[in-house]
């Protein structure tokens, strides 16, 4: 039995967390969850927003599942999740988007099937913040190493070529960044060198964003920085279905949490409304990265076969069912 943190999260959170063990009980997962939670959740019971017990357990279990958790916008306590990914250098936030039969979408025929890879610890979200009140100046610094550069860059293309991946594409601004851009631009095109069988090209963000919506089956592995992973993975979403469908895992070297690329959708929370696609997803891609490779194949293949039955779906699907209903429907097609 594998011990792997759970971390509920807050908001849809404790739902979407209880239909993906629910699966995986019924499914037999040689796992055993150790649960913690972080962020307002726990400071109302306790004071801290990320407890020891928390710190203890990934550091000792290094694989986690966690939910999502709120940040308030604009004040109070900086993000928990950033925080997490930086303490540990997480530096790979890895989110796949897939078109999948079922699921409607725009692009549904599109054949869409990329892997984002958003650098996760560096770049704007570096916490170098100032504000100058006397001058009413507001200073973000978008803060890239070459050492995380390299990292990131390198892993992209390691990616591709352990994946059977063909295209790696860089999405920059280093036309107007040409300080912490050019860095980036530097270190794909390093790792490029590294991977001469993995086809390189580099596309201006703007210019990307446009790409995705016109013509996303074209794009295979893109590599780029924290704030614009940010925005293209929720983009990425948008093509193959929502934020209810796309997982992501935040790797390191030596630890890896698996959540969703969504938020805590307070909007729905506490009704029976959220999808659990999303979680289950990052709860198979952690199932590979432990090497329960089998465990994975048979939850996807059920998961598959609900999803091509809309009713059996969430609203966000266009079905009827809740989210305990939805996950009790994948595991009946087992
Ligand atoms: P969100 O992703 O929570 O929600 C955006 C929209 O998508 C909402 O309409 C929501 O109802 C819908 N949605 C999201 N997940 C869904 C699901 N599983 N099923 C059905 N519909 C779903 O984004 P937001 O509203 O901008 O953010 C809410 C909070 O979540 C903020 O505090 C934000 O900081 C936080 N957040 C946390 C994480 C994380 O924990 N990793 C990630 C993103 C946002």
């Amino acid at each position: 039995m594998q011990l792997i943190t759970l971390i509920p999260g807050d908001g849809i959170g404790p739902e979407i967390t209880k239909a993906v063990t629910d699966i995986f009980a019924a499914a037999e997962v040689p796992v055993q969850w150790e649960e913690q939670n972080a962020g307002q959740t726990t400071f109302d019971q306790s004071g801290e927003l990320i407890p020891q017990a928390l710190l203890t357990s990934l550091e000792k279990n290094r694989v986690a599942l966690k939910g999502p958790i709120t940040t308030p916008v604009g004040k109070g306590f900086r993000s928990i999740n950033v925080t997490l990914r930086q303490k540990y250098n997480l530096y790979q936030n890895v989110r796949p988007a897939k078109t999948t039969e079922g699921i409607a979408s725009r692009y549904a025929d599109s054949g869409i099937d990329l892997v984002l890879f958003r650098e996760n610890t560096e770049g704007l979200y570096a916490g170098l913040e100032i504000f100058d009140e006397h001058n009413g100046i507001a200073d973000s610094i978008a803060r890239n190493t070459v050492a995380g550069a390299h990292k990131i860059c390198r892993a992209a293309f390691a990616y591709a070529a352990k994946n059977g991946r063909k295209k790696v594409t860089l999405a920059h601004k280093a036309n107007i960044l040409k300080v912490a851009g050019k860095v980036m631009l530097d270190a794909a095109q390093d790792a490029a060198r590294e991977f001469p069988e993995i086809q390189y090209e580099e596309k201006i963000i703007d210019n990307m964003c446009m790409q995705l919506v016109t013509k996303p089956e074209q794009f295979d592995v893109i590599v780029t920085t924290n704030l614009f992973g940010d925005i293209l993975s929720d983009l990425c979403a948008g093509l193959v279905g929502g934020l209810g469908v796309v997982a992501g895992a935040n790797i390191g070297d030596d630890m890896a949490i698996f959540e969703a690329v969504h938020g805590s959708a307070p909007d729905i929370a506490g009704q029976g409304k959220a999808n659990p696609t999303a979680l289950l997803r990052s709860a198979l891609m952690m199932l590979h990265h432990i090497g329960e490779h089998a465990q994975a194949d048979k939850i996807e293949k059920a998961l598959n076969l609900t999803l091509r039955n809309k009713a059996q779906c969430t609203g966000d699907l266009g079905g009827q069912a809740s989210t305990s209903e939805f996950a009790q429907n994948i595991i009946a097609n087992f």
